[in-house]
């Protein structure tokens, strides 16, 4: 069990800015988030895109953007718990009670929902049984490329995900990339790689072709694929690995008792809380009158929230107003030294 001040609710840009936000305040955070990595939208829909609206940023990448918040926060030392989606939230005496996808809790005073549009979540294949192998050779991500070494392994795809993983475990596996189409959507630099490395032997490509059937006990043997000519193949195999995309889905959090209105959570714009106290929503997924689904929005309702927690944290203590410029508290808590 983790206690807190505060728990944050998926690591795009405005969870990571909030961070910053409570940090200066003296607060601690723990932040969660489904995905594998950190900076939401970002990162998973445009990292090498540029963004021109951050206030004093006149352009950066979605990927830049995420690093440097990060180097923002650094001082803070907050605990990421990615891969793990929060599944439930409950009253637990005068705090909440915190529970995720893989069973932890924390207990805390404050949730601030950053969820974006809800958690992304990878597009799976459409086959019987599927569900009884996932994670026991049927995959949508690599979280360890050295799980699938020396193994049979299909890849399902035609994007960047499915060709570059196509090309890195052709290393140290045995790899046969499956496709729909002939042609690849992902990069052409990378799909020109994939075919070389065909031509040379190192992996094999089946096109056009889809899955049909997944095989085997308690573990996937084998699976059968299909053509549009209804021609079918079987291929011995130890792992499936499916890179469809993902799609955003708001999940749990239309179970924990909040208004919602359209997707999205109704807040007050004083504070940014919900219709529950000590649970507050920014960027995104939070509304109210004249909502801008920015960025820069996101970073206000964050400051505003921030401070709304140390009330609820720290109830016995008066909050004041300071300057990161000339406050000697925050600069020690930003690890400022003297002279600096
Ligand atoms: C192509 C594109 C271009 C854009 N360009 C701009 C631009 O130029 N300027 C601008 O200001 N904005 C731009 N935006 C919008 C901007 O990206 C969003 O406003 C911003 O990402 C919102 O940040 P957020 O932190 O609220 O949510 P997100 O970035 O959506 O992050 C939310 C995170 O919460 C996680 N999450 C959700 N539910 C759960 C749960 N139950 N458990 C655990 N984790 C959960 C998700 O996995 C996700 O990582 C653009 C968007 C797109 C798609």
């Amino acid at each position: 069990m983790i206690k807190t001040d505060a728990v944050v609710v998926g690591a795009g840009p405005v969870g990571l800015f909030v961070v910053h936000q409570l940090g200066i305040i003296g607060l601690k955070a723990e932040i969660i988030d489904n995905l594998d990595k950190i900076g939401g939208q970002c990162i998973e829909l445009y990292p090498d895109k540029p963004i021109y609206d951050i206030p004093a940023i006149p352009e950066c990448t979605g990927e830049g953007l995420t690093k440097n918040l990060l180097e923002q926060i650094k001082p803070f030392k907050p605990n990421f718990h990615l891969n793990e989606r929060v599944e439930a939230v409950s009253q637990n005496k005068n705090e909440w009670k915190v529970e995720t996808s893989k069973k932890k809790i924390f207990i805390t005073p404050n949730i601030i929902i950053a969820g974006g549009v809800g958690s992304f979540e990878p597009r799976k294949f459409f086959v019987k049984n599927v569900e009884k192998f996932e994670n026991n050779g049927v995959f949508y991500s690599v979280k360890n490329k050295n799980d699938f070494k020396n193994k049979k392994v299909c890849i399902f795809g035609g994007g960047d995900s499915a060709l570059d993983w196509a090309i890195e475990l052709s290393k140290i596996s045995d790899v046969i990339l499956v496709h729909r189409r002939n042609e690849f959507r992902g990069a052409e630099h990378s799909a020109e790689i994939v075919k070389k490395l065909e031509k040379e032997g190192k992996l094999k490509i089946k096109t056009p072709f889809q899955i049909n059937s997944i095989e085997g006990e308690k573990k996937v043997n084998a699976i059968t694929i299909k053509n549009e000519d209804g021609k079918i193949e079987k291929i011995k195999t130890d792992c499936v690995l499916g890179f469809f995309g993902l799609i955003m889905k708001l999940g749990p959090i239309a179970e924990w008792g909040l208004n919602l209105e359209k997707k999205t959570i109704p807040v007050n714009t004083e504070n940014f809380q919900t219709n529950k106290e000590g649970i507050f929503a920014i960027g995104d997924i939070c509304t109210y009158p004249g909502k801008l689904k920015l960025i820069l929005s996101g970073f206000h309702e964050g400051a505003l929230a921030a401070r709304a927690c140390f009330k609820i944290a720290k109830p016995n203590v008066a909050y004041r107003f300071e300057y990161t410029t000339t406050s000697k508290s925050i600069q020690e808590r930003l690890g400022v030294k003297k002279g600096d």
